[in-house]
């Protein structure tokens, strides 16, 4: 199984690994810092390097098994030593996004009674979809108000494990509807904001809330009675 080192320290850019399976064109690496996607967090962007020449990889995909590979072409064999190094901007501003979404959903949770049903995470403007029971595009002042009030607070982010059985007595820690977060080996990820928040997660996040940056509403899309888009873009 791979290594999945962002899970560790989402603050790494870059790594050593071994080539520890070959398949038509991708790469399987015994340690990675790369995400390979999910959780509305896209995969990073990064190049590889072997034997003195940089590659792009072309993408990222998580197995079943737990093995990350990476599509990179046919000319690394099996057993070689290899240099990753992720888009740190890319991966960095959607560590911040990724930490406002908690936010985001926290508050709507707890001030409007809003389900979250769906997110994209992208480096220039996130998006997230709520069922509220009642809903006026004149809260949204209030609605980033509160956000922003959080992201002051400079509350810690830290991640940690507990067991499924943990998992299934706390059923808070649910956020997106029918949207169950993996088991591995027996347990699943928590992402606290200490002294606000927890939820399942395992995506990448920032360290501080503060270093969220300040948020802004930047569009509100109607789709239905039960249906309200919110887009947030990071004012600096
Ligand atoms: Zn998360």
């Amino acid at each position: 199984m791979t290594r999945r080192r962002y899970l560790e320290d989402p603050y790494l850019d870059v790594c050593d690994a071994k080539v520890t399976a070959v398949d038509n064109g991708w790469l399987c690496l015994s340690d990675t810092i790369a995400y390979p996607g999910g959780g509305g967090q896209p995969a990073d962007r990064l190049s590889l390097s072997a034997f003195g020449a940089e590659r792009t990889v072309g993408d990222v995909k998580l197995d079943d098994e737990g093995n990350v590979w990476l599509l990179v072409g046919d000319d690394i064999p099996l057993g070689a030593f290899v240099t990753c190094r992720i888009d740190w901007a890319f991966r960095y501003t959607l560590m911040r996004h990724h930490a406002l979404m908690h936010i985001v959903n926290t508050i709507a949770a707890q001030v409007y009674s809003g389900v979250q049903t769906g997110t994209q995470l992208g480096p220039e403007r996130s998006r997230v979809d709520f069922r509220f029971p009642e809903f006026d595009r004149a809260w949204l002042p209030d609605f980033e108000a509160a956000v922003n009030d959080v992201i002051a607070r400079d509350l810690p982010i830290s991640s940690s494990l507990i067991t499924e059985a943990e998992f299934r007595a706390r059923p808070e820690l649910i956020r997106t509807k029918n949207v169950m977060p993996p088991v591995e080996d027996g347990c699943v990820r928590v992402v606290e904001i200490h002294g606000f928040d927890a939820q399942a997660c395992g995506g990448t996040h920032v360290h501080s809330t503060q270093e969220v940056g300040r948020a802004v509403v930047a569009g509100y899309d109607n789709k239905g009675a039960e249906n309200k888009r919110i887009y947030w873009v990071l004012a600096d």
